[in-house]
């Protein structure tokens, strides 16, 4: 995949882009990831790239011209093959008034063979970057950021993470938090997984929250790990963990509860936890 940021501040990626499995994703050749400066598409001497906004208002405004001027280069397919799925494309603009960005969003960018995230700054971006250049607008959640590069590197991590061959083991990607049940969006990331993750397999998401994971040392300052998981029995560590993961989805996020994919053992589970009070 190829991705290019549009910024005004190209030296905030050094950091993120440099690390863990996003650095180890372009090192391999799977992610290649181009910043770029967006002041080097401005014209004037003091290289301007926001205005004052048009009605009056606060703050200012970032300019249409440059933005416009980045992507030329780029040599995308066209909007409308991008938006009618002929051209593996997307163009995101980052907004706090943006769809929000999810899980399922990252595996549907993941398939893509390349994405452009402009970054917005100040009070925002000249309207017509999201009305005629960008696909769409993305939010990572409901709070106003100062900028979209902080936004842009939290989807250029958890997108890296999803391409084939960027995670060390492949199986990972499909019991973590969130992973949706029976879209097959993960298993087609994932590459050769053949199981699909949900109330029928061993633990895995099919859309709750990640089970808790614990490594040595097994008692830690009087602190012991759970006594299923080092008796080595896996049939109770598979049922422990589904419960767990169900107990911690009741707690912190219900609403997941609601598209998860459950069994009636799961039913049950949920059910004996209603009744005895969540701990
Ligand atoms: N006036 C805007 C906020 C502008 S913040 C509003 O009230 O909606 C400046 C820039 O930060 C935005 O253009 C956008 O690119 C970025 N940004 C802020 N919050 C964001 C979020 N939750 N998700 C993605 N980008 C965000």
């Amino acid at each position: 995949m190829k991705a290019d940021i549009v910024t005004i501040f190209p030296d905030f990626f050094r950091g993120p882009l440099d690390h863990g499995i996003t650095r180890r994703a372009q090192e391999m050749g799977l992610a290649r990831i181009e910043v770029h400066d967006l002041r080097a598409y401005t014209h004037d001497k003091h290289r301007t790239v926001d205005d004052r906004p048009f009605g009056g208002g606060e703050g200012m405004v970032l300019k249409p011209e440059p933005i416009f001027l980045c992507l030329e280069p780029l040599e995308l397919a066209t909007r409308e093959q991008r938006l009618a799925g002929t051209a593996k494309e997307s163009v995101i603009l980052l907004s706090a008034q943006g769809e929000r960005f999810t899980q399922g969003v990252a595996s549907e960018l993941a398939a893509l063979d390349r994405i452009v995230l402009i970054c917005g700054r100040y009070e925002g971006v000249d309207e017509r970057v999201a009305e005629f250049l960008a696909d769409r607008e993305l939010s990572i959640g409901d709070y106003v950021l100062s900028g979209g590069e902080l936004a842009a590197a939290v989807i250029i991590e958890a997108v890296t993470r999803l391409l084939p061959g960027a995670l060390g083991n492949e199986a990972s990607a499909k019991q973590e938090s969130f992973t949706a049940p029976n879209t097959g969006d993960v298993a087609r990331n994932a590459g050769e997984v053949e199981e699909k993750a949900g109330a029928d397999s061993t633990c895995g998401s099919g859309g709750l929250l990640d089970y808790p994971h614990y490594t040595r040392p097994a008692e830690f300052r009087g602190m012991a790990v759970p006594e299923v998981l080092v008796n080595g029995n896996h049939q109770e560590i598979r049922r422990w963990r589904r419960e767990q993961a169900l107990k911690k989805t009741l707690r912190n996020r219900p609403d997941l509860l609601e598209d998860a994919e459950l069994n009636k053992a799961d039913e049950k589970v949920l059910a004996g936890i209603k009744e005895h009070g969540r701990k």
